[in-house]
């Protein structure tokens, strides 16, 4: 499990740090995030969480995991806003970061230098496997990365992959329990072969 670095030496650093979390569907990022940020808030220190307005599945102001313990969010439409609004917090939480463009990667090092904690949580691949950008940059860049994983729903193995059950092709789907399977490589790709001799 993640544990924080010591940062009792805090007031005299200027610069904060960058981590993420990610993994596939159902692997619990969003309570990873919740956990640490209510670590920060449970010792004082000002948490505020951004995602984007995109994501709309459940309450506009709320970051909710599928467990629904939820920390109060900011939707914003770009990036760049999460810059202006951050104020003067020590822990910037950013929760489903992959539906963001890559202008997250430089907000993400704007806030750390400013001396800001950057907790950033998102999908490392999308639907084909492929890695889903920003957050493979963001894993380049951070100081801290946790991959985090889910049960593969047909085996039970680790998994690492986000298996569409639809034929969709749209990229950005929002992860509805009904439309995404969590699956090992081996189920993933095996699901996969089916669906191209379908
Ligand atoms: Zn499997």
């Amino acid at each position: 499990m993640f544990v924080e670095p010591h940062i009792n030496n805090r007031v005299e650093r200027k610069a904060g740090w960058i981590e993420v979390i990610c993994g596939s569907m159902f692997s619990g990022k969003t309570e990873e995030l919740i956990r640490r940020l209510n670590r920060a808030l449970i010792a004082e220190q000002k948490v505020e969480i951004f995602k984007p307005s995109i994501d709309k599945r459940y309450h506009e102001k709320d970051v909710v995991s599928h467990n629904s313990r939820a920390i109060r969010s900011t939707p914003v439409d770009f990036a760049n806003d999460i810059l202006l609004k951050a104020g003067n917090c020590d822990v910037v939480g950013i929760d489903e970061a992959q539906f963001f463009d890559n202008s997250l990667v430089e907000v993400c090092e704007k806030l750390s230098y400013s001396g800001k904690r950057v907790i950033v949580a998102g999908l490392d691949m999308d639907f084909e496997a492929k890695p889903f950008e920003p957050i493979p940059m963001l894993m380049g860049i951070a100081e801290y990365v946790t991959k985090v994983h889910a049960i593969c729903a047909t085996c039970g193995n680790i998994a690492s992959f986000s298996f569409r059950l639809s034929d969709d092709t749209e990229k950005v789907k929002l992860g509805e329990k009904e439309a995404y399977q969590a699956r090992c490589r081996t189920c993933y790709q095996e699901g996969m072969k089916q669906r191209f001799n379908d």
